[in-house]
């Protein structure tokens, strides 16, 4: 059996955390490869390491006079470090590392090269602390001149690597050139490094230790106590990643997934907890009809009206080459007889929206344009919904007991799930509702 077991940050961010990542890991042979994050935050008013890493970097190389504030932040984060070596009485110094890093620093070496330090630091501790080898991510995983990310090479470089390494510690988030220019996946990217790890290993199960216990129903922010999921597929957690749900690195998905390997997220602090699987397709029903519902906040309407415009022949191509135009892309678009609808990002919308309008005008000749700002999408989904009548209905109804308007409504043609435009100020009350009639009421 081999497993691949990566940390998040706040599973790392102190000595007692490493100690529970440790003991986890000892308790089962197959935890073989393990990938850490940096240091997390140790409470919620807490800086997590990357941050810290980002804003030195940031006073490094500005002009002169921030140079104070550089080695002054420089030094905190050292202090952070040293704070898990004592508290793991390791015999360990990390001196020689801060000073090539601020040297480094100085020389201005690149922002990717300043956030990786947070992972790299913290994967020497815990090879340390547990006796594994340590293999530094620039060595194997692999990202082209212009940044993007190699899959194929870092495959095959990491396979060759870890062929005959029985145990090792890779840091997550970063790989470099093959001119060894240090490169960072986007945040909360050690994700992808655990599943580009398991891939190559060709691992039982990547096993992904946060500080929830697997993937939750609905984000534990809004719904404090919300169950988790047992068994979600691929699919489904795309579906809830891309509206918000980001417990895992969208992208962190696809090396897995090509090879069956499941993923397993489990709690560090509830160890005993099964957590979530997330598998490609499974026989086993969800508990509820629903599996999951997430949301994303700062949309924009643009509801274009024209008389019949359903039987005009392209139309709807006329309206949306107006957003293409100006490099727009869009939602959703829901439409009826006489109405289309077009979703789009707030932020990136509102400064052209007037040359949008007007270029709906010259295109397409509707009758008239309404824009509505501040709206949220609501996103249930669930494998149970196609075999099952009603949920739409019931989704209404409990919004309208709550008083929640409905602005717009599509369900997916996969019936895999259904969004709702709400009101941003009834986002959270939405997403209550919502869970409340599937989960708590379960009928
Ligand atoms: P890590 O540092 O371990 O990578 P993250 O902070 O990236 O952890 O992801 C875990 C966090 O995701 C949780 O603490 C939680 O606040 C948030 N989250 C948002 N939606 C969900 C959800 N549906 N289920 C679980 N956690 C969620
Ligand atoms: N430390 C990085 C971040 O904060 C990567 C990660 O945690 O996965 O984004
Ligand atoms: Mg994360």
């Amino acid at each position: 059996m081999k497993k691949v077991v990566k940390f998040g940050g706040s599973s790392l961010a102190s000595a007692e955390q490493f100690r529970k990542a440790g003991s986890i890991i000892r308790n089962d042979s197959a935890r073989r490869y393990v990938v850490p994050s940096a240091p997390g935050k140790r409470n919620p008013e807490d800086i997590k390491v990357t941050d810290l890493l980002y804003q030195c970097y940031k006073q490094a190389i500005l002009h002169d006079d921030s140079e104070h504030d550089f080695e002054e932040l420089l030094e905190k984060i050292k202090e952070r470090y040293q704070e898990i070596i004592d508290g793991l009485k390791l015999d360990l110094s990390l001196e020689g590392e801060f000073r090539i890093i601020r040297e480094n620093f100085t020389k201005k070496a690149g922002r990717d090269y300043a956030a990786s330090r947070g992972e790299y630091l913290n994967g020497i501790i815990m090879a340390a602390y547990l006796g594994y080898e340590f293999i530094d991510a620039a060595e194997v995983i692999r990202f082209g001149e212009n940044k993007e990310f190699d899959a194929e090479k870092t495959n095959e470089i990491l396979t060759e690597r870890l062929k005959h390494t029985e145990k090792a510690v890779i840091p997550g988030f970063y790989g470099a050139s093959e001119g060894g220019k240090i490169v960072t996946f986007s945040r909360g990217g050690s994700d992808i490094t655990g599943s580009l790890v398991a891939r190559a290993v060709q691992a039982d199960t990547y096993e992904n230790w946060t500080d929830v216990s697997g993937f939750l129903i609905a984000d534990p922010r809004i719904i404090p106590n919300a169950r988790s999921i047992e068994v979600i597929t691929y699919r489904e957690l795309r579906e809830l990643s891309y509206m918000g749900a980001t417990v895992l690195h969208e992208d962190a998905i696809f090396p897995v997934r090509r090879e069956g390997i499941p993923i397993n997220i489990r709690n560090t602090n509830a160890p005993e907890e099964e957590g979530t699987w997330i598998v490609e397709s499974t026989c086993q029903k969800s508990r509820y009809i629903i599996t999951g519902i997430a949301g994303k906040r700062g949309f924009c309407s643009v509801n274009i009206e024209k008389d019949m415009m359903n039987s005009e022949i392209g139309f709807g191509r006329k309206v949306l080459q107006a957003f293409e135009d100006q490099g727009i892309s869009f939602e959703h678009v829901p439409s009826g007889i006489d109405t289309m609808t077009v979703f789009v990002h707030q932020d990136e919308f509102m400064d052209k929206e007037q040359k949008v309008a007007s270029a709906i005008h010259r295109l397409a000749g509707p009758d008239a344009i309404e824009i509505e700002s501040d709206l949220a999408l609501v996103a249930v989904v669930g494998r149970g919904m196609k075999s099952t009548r009603g949920t739409a209905g019931r989704i209404f109804s409990a919004l309208a007991h709550k008083n929640v308007n409905v602005r717009m409504i599509d369900q997916g043609s996969s019936e895999l799930n259904i969004i709702i435009g709400v009101s941003d100020s009834d986002f959270e009350k939405a997403i209550q509702a919502i869970y409340e009639i599937f989960v708590e009421v379960q009928l």
